[in-house]
């Protein structure tokens, strides 16, 4: 049986073989557990040739700079071909709406609400009094509403 050099494995592990070469290569180490070893070997000695990362925080931080700067360039080349492109239609106005929703929702306790109602449906037996207190506060909202009104209409008079 003819073997392959080193070299030679160091040629296929180099991708510098013709593709009918590297086929022929491929079948032998598939029939020859000595030049898989050696085939083996040359994976290593290519590894190692490989450029070594030094300093992994720069290098990430260049990758992300350079994201960045793709990033940064987008926006102008878009300003350029769709000069008249409404705003509305502009991904960052949504998620300012979506924001300003959310901080909507959270200060006038909407969502402090679907948290009682789902402790409401864990707890039936809270729910009555609950409710009492929801109507206490409905009642005196419009107490104060009603009042609101009785004074803009002394304003007008
Ligand atoms: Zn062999």
């Amino acid at each position: 049986m003819m073997h392959y050099s080193e070299q030679e494995w160091m040629k296929y592990v180099k991708n510098e073989l013709d593709k009918d070469v590297r086929e022929e290569y491929e079948d032998h180490l598939y029939s020859c557990d000595q030049c898989l070893e050696v085939y083996l070997m040359a994976v290593e000695v290519e590894e190692a040739e490989l450029p070594v990362i030094s300093n992994e925080v720069d290098f990430t931080n260049l990758v992300m700079a350079q994201i960045a700067e793709t990033k940064k360039d987008k926006p102008q080349k878009q300003k350029i071909g769709k000069k008249k492109k409404s705003i509305y239609q502009s991904a960052f106005f949504h998620y300012s709406i979506a924001a300003a929703v959310t901080i909507l929702l959270m200060t006038t306790g909407v969502f402090q609400s679907i948290t009682q109602y789902a402790e409401n449906v864990q707890n039936p037996n809270l729910q009555e009094q609950r409710t009492s207190l929801t109507e206490g506060l409905v009642d005196k909202t419009f107490a104060w509403m009603d009042s609101l009104e009785g004074k803009k209409k002394e304003v007008d008079k």
